[in-house]
């Protein structure tokens, strides 16, 4: 491991991964530490992947500025990157009177946040859109910018292209203090060793608190607010054709209807304050929840197409702003932290303006001559034509070996996956990279190739195998010597 850097960025969450890719643009040291096995383990992967206009955060608050930031950036971005968004556009529906006044404060809070093309569409008009919508509906402000996209995909997506840039993940590596000296910081000490730093940038999602409070800087604390979803089925994807709001909350944006950018469904999130920051469990309570909450938009839900639930923690932090600073405290400490909704839309805008502060406090930023734009081009086996697919298939006879029946995932994209520049190196990794596993069987069926497939490709035993966490290995025996005789 690199024992001196630039910067150490910790966490690989959306935020860490986009600050890595960012930087990776200049001539600099940049190693990012992921305590999981894999980049996307924490809110990154549990959220609603809805791209925000960006109409609900208040006027001048950094939630404004970096999501509609953001949302142009990934316009810019996604093509060369590989990451899945559709534009279809989000709509915030409105059932009484007094909501509709809601609506027209959301238009002109979003027009003075500077969302293009926001505007009040009456009950035809709605129900012209989106014909599953409750008879309730007297109105709702369509934002044709909102869209849908693919959280984990994006992550990853921003790891690899860093990771081609010269950027180092160390994964399973926890930070476990900045460490300082007078006044200023001087490196990370890791689970594996120290790494000489000047920087080091706080991406540590749900744990920035604990990971700050080690450089001295107490100036804020961490609550986890859970929020849990219904995901279904293909054959449900069409109730809804946008992202359909609720008229929002004081403490959230309330329970959507919305198709994910993969071609399902979702309900969800509730917003339940929490102290433990690694519960994640969905509970009867909330699910029944969620399904009241949507239900008022759009009734009828086809709830026996459900085909999984799970839950995410925001992390939310003082008066429920972003914080993205240097350090009071500590020198050469930046402060990337506090990152709730609508930190996925606004990641790559928090990854400029983390440059920006960096160049601030005297860093010199040399752009790289090599920089490489573009990650290289997936074969996504479903998408293709028949011609196509005898193609691929003629390059490398993997691809003509369907390993996910639901989603139509072949041997040849889990290999890449893999292989690429931030490879998977868990059965979730590769769920998350190719979407084997994503579907109707939850992988009951495609689980136990993908695993022979990892092992093989990782020259490891399938005993050393894991699901998605360090110790979450799949099968326990008297080989492996995790299992004792009298278990
Ligand atoms: C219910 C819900 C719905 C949401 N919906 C949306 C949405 O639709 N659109 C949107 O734009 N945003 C949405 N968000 C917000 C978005 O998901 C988050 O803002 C974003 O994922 C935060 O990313 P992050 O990188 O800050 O945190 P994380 O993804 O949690 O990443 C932090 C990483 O740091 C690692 N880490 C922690 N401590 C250490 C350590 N000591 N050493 C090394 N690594 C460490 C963790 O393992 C983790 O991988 C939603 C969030 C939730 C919870």
């Amino acid at each position: 491991m690199t024992a001196k850097a630039d910067i150490v960025i910790v966490g690989g969450g959306i935020v860490g991964t986009a600050i890595a890719r960012a930087l990776s643009r200049y001539d600099l040291d940049v190693v990012l530490l992921e305590k999981e096995p894999d980049v996307a383990m924490g809110t990154s992967k549990a959220n609603s992947g809805i791209l925000h206009a960006g109409f609900d955060a208040k006027p001048g608050t950094l939630k404004a500025i970096t999501n509609v930031r953001g949302n142009e950036m990934y316009r810019e971005i996604y093509q060369d990157l590989g990451i899945d968004i559709k534009f279809i556009g989000s709509l915030v529906v409105a059932t009484s009177e007094e909501e509709m006044v809601t609506l027209r404060d959301l238009l002109m809070r979003g027009s003075e946040n500077g969302v293009p093309g926001l505007e009040i569409l009456d009950r035809e008009t709605v129900l012209q859109r989106e014909p599953n919508l409750s008879d309730k509906v007297l109105g709702a402000l369509w934002a044709p910018t909102g869209g849908v996209m693919c959280p984990f995909g994006a992550t990853i997506a921003f790891a690899n292209n860093a990771v081609l840039n010269g950027v180092k993940i160390y994964t399973e590596c926890p930070a476990e203090e900045i460490v300082v000296a007078d006044g200023k910081v001087t490196g990370v000490k890791t689970a594996k060793g120290f790494i000489a730093a000047k920087y080091v940038i706080n991406a540590a999602g749900l744990f920035a608190d604990d990971l700050s409070r080690t450089a001295g800087d107490n100036s804020f604390n961490i609550k986890p607010r859970k929020g849990e979803y219904v995901l279904f089925d293909k054959t449900a994807a069409n109730l809804v054709n946008t992202v359909i709001f609720p008229t929002p909350s004081k403490v959230s944006k309330g329970i959507l209807v919305s198709p994910t950018v993969h071609g399902n469904l979702f309900i969800g999130p509730n917003a339940q304050d929490i102290d433990d920051k690694a519960d994640i469990a969905t509970s009867p309570d909330g699910l029944q929840e969620i399904i009241a909450g949507a239900g008022k938009t759009v009734p009828n839900l086809p709830m026996h197409a459900s085909i999984t639930q799970f839950a995410g923690l925001r992390a939310a932090a003082g008066d429920g702003d972003f914080i993205l600073k240097a350090s009071d405290s500590a020198n050469g400490l930046i402060q990337a932290a506090g990152i709730q909704s609508p930190g996925l839309t606004a990641a790559p805008a928090i990854a400029e303006i983390i440059v920006g502060i960096l160049k601030d406090q005297g860093l010199a930023l040399i752009e790289k001559a090599n920089f490489v734009p573009k990650n290289p081009p997936k074969v996504k086996f479903h998408e293709l034509s028949n011609a196509e697919r005898a193609e691929v298939i003629a390059r490398n006879p993997l691809y003509g070996r369907v390993i996910c029946r639901c989603e139509t995932v072949t041997e040849g994209e889990i290999v890449d996956a893999i292989h690429s520049a931030c490879g998977a190196v868990t059965v979730d990794g590769v769920k998350r990279r190719t979407r084997a596993g994503m579907g109707r069987c939850q992988g009951g069926f495609c689980g136990p190739r993908v695993t022979a497939i990892l092992a093989r490709e990782l020259n490891i035993p399938v005993t050393e195998v894991r699901k998605d966490t360090t110790q979450s290995y799949l099968f326990f025996d008297k080989i492996s010597g995790r299992c004792k005789s009298n278990d």
